[in-house]
């Protein structure tokens, strides 16, 4: 297929790289990142876009794709495919959706779950919204850049299972680290800990599959110093978009708003910028009641 890519940073870039080497002939563009080798650089998004089947974005948030979507939807083929695979507000997808179906280019919204390793090893999950044509037109590449596609709705569906995951997640890790904190102090053994919780009814994939306890349960960044990993800026990123969701669809969702504020007290104010999001474990410990 003909790929447009644009948004060649940490993710982008792997992802692109990925479906250069399967055959796809694909021509980037980023603001400041390289293009790697194998895909053709263009001088503008525009031109990243203009003749594609596909042209895919991996950008930082909403704004920036409103503002790209705007200068490449009436550069695009009829017919073609805009796959935007960044993580945005619900909102932003829909509204890129409303904007491209008008120019008859069809979309999809498909965010990712993996991270960076994921990207590399062509073994990300995409969650996708959009309409079944557009869905079955970029399943080919989805093979390629990872493991799993789940057409979870319409345009905007996507997002809504992404940042619902990542609620969950956040969430989770946060009660994973305050429990594992409070077992310090109750003079718990961390293995012990781990052994009973996580082939109990306490088990989560924080605990079982990326424990916040170094020396504890498979290799986890809290082996590595707590480098990302999943950085814990990102999570509040995305734990924002989830209140913001929230808030335009008047869901209560009272622990996904006590997990944004702790994420931003920690990122914002306690040095927990650069470090996995795991890191809430040792701040725990640091902390005392009240
Ligand atoms: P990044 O900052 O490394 O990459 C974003 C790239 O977009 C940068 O290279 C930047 O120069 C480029 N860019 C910004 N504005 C542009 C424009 N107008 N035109 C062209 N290029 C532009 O971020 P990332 O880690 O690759 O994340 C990308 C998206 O994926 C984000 O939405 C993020 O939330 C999501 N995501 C990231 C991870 C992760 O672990 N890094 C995991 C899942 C989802």
């Amino acid at each position: 297929m003909k790929v447009g890519f644009i948004g060649l940073g940490n993710m982008g870039a792997p992802m692109a790289d990925n479906l250069a080497k399967a055959g796809h002939d694909v021509t980037g563009f980023d603001l400041q990142a390289p293009c790697p080798e194998g895909v053709a650089k263009a001088e503008n998004a525009t031109d990243a876009a203009k003749g594609q089947d596909v042209v895919i974005t991996m950008l930082p948030n909403g704004a920036i794709l409103r503002s790209v979507a705007n200068e490449i939807i009436p550069a695009m083929d009829k017919g073609a495919v805009l796959l935007d695979c960044s993580t945005v507000d619900v909102e932003s997808a829909r509204a890129v959706a409303e904007q491209a179906d008008a120019a008859g280019v069809m979309t999809v919204d498909a965010p990712v779950s993996g991270g960076v390793g994921g990207a590399s090893g062509g073994t990300l999950t995409f969650m996708a919204g959009g309409s079944e044509e557009a869905f079955a037109k970029v399943n080919p590449l989805f093979d390629v850049m990872g493991q799993k596609a789940v057409h979870c709705g319409d345009s905007g569906a996507g997002q809504s299972a992404k940042i619902c995951n990542n609620m969950i997640l956040g969430v989770t890790m946060i009660a994973t680290c305050e429990a594992f904190a409070l077992a310090d102090k109750l003079g718990l053994d961390r293995q012990k800990m781990f052994d009973v919780v996580s082939t109990s009814s306490g088990y989560s994939w924080t605990m079982n599959a990326y424990c916040p306890a170094p020396g504890v349960g498979p290799t986890s960044p809290a082996d590595n110093d707590y480098q990302p990993g999943f950085a814990a800026e990102l999570m509040l990123k995305d734990l924002r978009l989830s209140q913001q969701a929230a808030e335009a669809v008047d869901a209560d969702t009272p622990m996904g708003h006590s997990a944004t504020d702790l994420y931003a007290q920690f990122v914002e104010q306690e040095g927990g910028k650069g470090m996995d999001f795991s890191a809430m474990l040792p701040r725990f410990e640091k902390r005392h009641r009240g």
